[in-house]
């Protein structure tokens, strides 16, 4: 359909002048004669890839001051295992913890350095008790026979 501009007659596409009044004036078709296809559905998109999307890409990250606490506590951590673990060994776990938790890189070795911190410290522990008989001889020969 189409509307007449002067008289307002709704009038069929195809007519050159209005019924009503014979103008040539019309309005855009619409209605009934140009049916439009259905609406679609919108087909659900998946949403876009982030374009951006900051990654935990861990090599752009900056070598920050608590990472390379992370390689001391872990180095102190292996060193201690040797000399001085009185003192290394809670260094090593503090610092690897302080890396860990505040670190932006090798979270793994934090964690390796606490572990080997914790372990090395209990077994030198065990062994300094043992050999100031603190820990009775049971305790020993109880483990390792
Ligand atoms: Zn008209």
């Amino acid at each position: 359909m189409k509307k007449c501009l002067n008289c307002g007659f709704d009038n069929k596409n195809e007519n050159a002048f209005c019924c009503s009044c014979g103008s040539t004036d019309f309005s855009e078709p619409f209605g009934t004669n140009d049916i439009a296809a259905p609406a679609q559905p919108v087909p659900i998109m998946p949403p876009p890839p982030p374009i951006s999307a900051p990654r935990p890409s861990e090599p752009k990250k900056p070598f920050g001051f608590f990472d390379v606490l992370t390689i001391l506590g872990f180095v102190a951590s292996l060193v201690g295992m040797i000399c001085i673990w009185v003192v290394l060994e809670p260094l090593a776990v503090i610092s690897s913890l302080l890396g860990f938790l505040k670190g932006s890189r090798s979270k793994g070795i934090a964690a390796a350095g606490i572990v080997i911190a914790v372990i090395a410290f209990i077994i030198r522990l065990f062994f300094s008790l043992y050999d100031n008989n603190v820990i009775g001889k049971w305790a020993v020969e109880g483990i390792f026979r």
